[in-house]
């Protein structure tokens, strides 16, 4: 297969993260006879440095004319005291509105080899932790109008939180498709109890799901949630919210399979062109140290393989070299305990990329 990427290295560690990502792709075109060609762009502080804006429309028409997009982190102290549309995060949102993005899709998964760097009790993660958060990513609070203005003499803002019944049926379908190739349990995680927003998302959900007699669902409140995201990691499977909402338990729920290093996320529309990145941001406290944590950008490249290119087999090559190479005590400083074996982000790349052998 021939496929064209646009690589979006952006700030911090995420030049040094995206270099590990493309040795991993290098390795796979050449153990299965792919043709990977990248379009490196800018965005985020240094599109700002370097050419004013943070999502120039070189950039844009990169990800709108290439097969997927892979970006790894934006962001930083520099660009901190800028307003807030002129800042580098920005980038995300806009790319995502453009290229129509609206389901995120994160795993939560639990190496067993990393068990002991989990925050969580020793018994809780001897049952496993292995979920996909799908959260909705074009509409809610992010997208709605916000306002400060004087009233009665003082400041006061206002945030609108908006969806319409076809942006919870859409997202309603990708957990529902992600659902059928795992366990068939979705919990929709809401605030039903107060919002008029959740309680269109029911409304919805149970209309697309009463269809679906395979799937088991059940109801959760956002603050619940985030308890039992603690508890009872292991009774998940599909966990399917709002933006906000998925925005801060999805940070939650990478924490507690031990480091927010190693995780990549999925972010997908109506086709098959998606944007590919780490969940973790530009971690500038460490950046141009070589010591960040490639494997999320790198299980970024198995999503992007699996979900935009459908090389299952590639994929989870990819999956099984990270696995391996975790299971041999190889540990960036973030996952370091006693007894492991520290190395460095191009050092563990290079040992990805030296365990992934053809499989069939
Ligand atoms: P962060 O995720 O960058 O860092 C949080 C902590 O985790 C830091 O201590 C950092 O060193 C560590 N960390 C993160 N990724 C790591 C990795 N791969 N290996 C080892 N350690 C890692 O979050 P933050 O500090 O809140 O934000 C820093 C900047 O990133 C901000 O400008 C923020 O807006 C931006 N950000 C960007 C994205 C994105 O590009 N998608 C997402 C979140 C935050």
């Amino acid at each position: 297969m021939k496929k064209k990427i646009t690589i979006i290295e952006g700030d911090g560690i995420g030049p040094e993260i995206a270099c590990e990502a493309k040795k991993v792709l290098n390795k796979i075109s050449k153990l299965y006879g792919h043709q990977f060609e990248y379009e490196y762009k800018l965005a985020g502080g240094i599109a700002i440095d370097t050419v004013g804006e943070c999502l120039p429309q070189e950039t844009i028409d990169s990800c709108l004319s290439t097969d997927s997009t892979l970006l790894a982190a934006v962001g930083g102290y520099k660009w901190d005291n800028l307003a807030g549309d002129k800042r580098p995060e920005k980038a995300l949102l806009g790319i995502r509105k453009i290229m129509g993005l609206y389901s995120n899709i994160r795993p939560s998964k639990l190496y067993k080899s990393l068990a002991a760097s989990s925050p969580l009790r020793a018994d809780i993660t001897a049952k496993g932790i292995d979920f996909v958060i799908v959260r909705e990513l074009t509409g809610g609070v992010y997208f709605g109008e916000h306002s400060t203005v004087t009233v009665d003499g003082e400041l006061v803002a206002t945030d609108i939180m908006i969806y319409s019944e076809s942006e919870i049926e859409r997202i309603t379908k990708v957990a529902i498709a992600i659902a059928n190739k795992r366990n068939n349990k979705i919990t929709i995680v809401d605030k039903a109890n107060i919002l008029d927003t959740s309680r269109l998302w029911r409304v919805v959900c149970e209309k697309v799901l009463s269809t679906h007699p395979e799937i088991t669902v059940d109801y959760m409140y956002v603050d619940n949630c985030s308890m039992q995201l603690l508890v009872r990691p292991f009774s998940f499977d599909v966990i399917l919210t709002e933006n906000m909402f998925g925005d801060i338990l999805s940070d939650e729920a990478s924490m507690i399979t031990g480091t927010i290093g190693t995780i990549g996320s999925a972010s997908l529309g109506e086709g098959s062109r998606g944007m590919y990145e780490p969940i973790h941001g530009s971690a500038p406290d460490i950046a141009g140290q070589n010591i960040a944590n490639p494997i999320g950008m790198i299980c970024s490249v198995s999503m992007m393989l699996r979900y935009s290119f459908g090389m299952n087999i590639e994929a989870d090559n990819i999956d099984r070299a990270v696995e391996m190479v975790l299971e041999r005590g190889y540990r960036t400083n973030d996952m370091m305990s006693n007894g492991a074996k520290h190395v460095s982000c191009s050092q563990m790349g290079e040992l990805i990329v030296a365990a992934l052998v053809k499989i069939v």
